[in-house]
């Protein structure tokens, strides 16, 4: 099973970057513990460094991914500076490796964050400590600029910090090709029930499902769509994406 550590950037008497109303700790945080919710989908033994607002310097996030030995390490941050957009970064010395896992991370987040009009940055490379002191592939993203008006505002939004943390999900489920969980690898219906139709109304529209076992089922698509959700489907980890 893949182990991954998830760093969710600063904490405690280190904010980060605040401003807007937002500390970059708080965010952080808060992408990480959604996106280690939403990999409970998959068979991958998820970690984060803090799991609360403490202190916590940058060796010890290192020395936890090399003592557990973990797959892969993947720091969360948020930009400031006078910018927009998301941008990553991999260590200045980064094996082939950790550069191609970094491309598919970056790739899904970078697709992500433009289907709502933010700027890919690029992909970029830097000393910092987490990726020099890891000795697994490893990571960082920084995702907007919180000193930005447009950006913080996006931040601020719960379902926003959602999308970001399923992006960033599912490109790790796609760098690792983890799998899917074993309870969610497939519905098991019983064959001998009663199949009965039904019609499943949604806002107006008329979608046709089937109840069987006193439990009614129709296509998810149909349904998140006409509630004005986009479904993305992973073929390959066999995985619905509803954002
Ligand atoms: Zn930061």
């Amino acid at each position: 099973m893949k182990r991954i550590v998830i760093d969710p950037g600063h904490g405690g008497r280190d904010p980060g970057a605040v401003t807007n109303g937002l500390q970059e700790k708080d965010l952080t945080l808060d992408i990480a513990r959604r996106t280690r919710d939403i990999l409970n989908a998959y068979q991958a033994e998820v970690r984060l460094t803090r799991d609360d607002d403490i202190d916590l310097d940058l060796s010890p996030r290192a020395d936890m991914a090399n003592s557990l030995n973990a797959d892969y390490f993947c720091s969360i941050h948020v930009n400031a500076g006078g910018g927009t957009g998301f941008e990553s970064y991999v260590y200045t010395l980064a094996g082939d490796k950790s550069q191609a896992l970094r491309g598919i991370v970056h790739d899904q987040l970078s697709e992500f964050y433009r289907s709502v009009g933010f700027p890919d940055r690029g992909k970029k490379k830097a000393n910092f400590a987490v990726l020099r002191q890891t000795n697994m592939p490893a990571v960082l993203l920084e995702n907007l600029f919180i000193d930005r008006k447009e950006d913080a505002a996006k931040l601020a939004e719960p379902s926003f910090r959602q999308g970001i943390a399923e992006a960033i999900a599912a490109g790790l489920a796609r760098a690792l090709e983890l799998q899917p969980a074993a309870e969610s690898a497939g519905v098991a219906l019983n064959t001998t029930c009663t199949v009965e139709k039904v019609t499943v109304l949604v806002r107006g529209k008329n979608i046709q499902g089937f109840i069987t076992n006193d439990r009614t089922y129709a296509p998810v698509r149909d349904i998140a769509e006409a509630l004005g959700y986009r479904v993305t489907w992973y073929e390959k980890d066999k995985i619905v994406y509803i954002q």
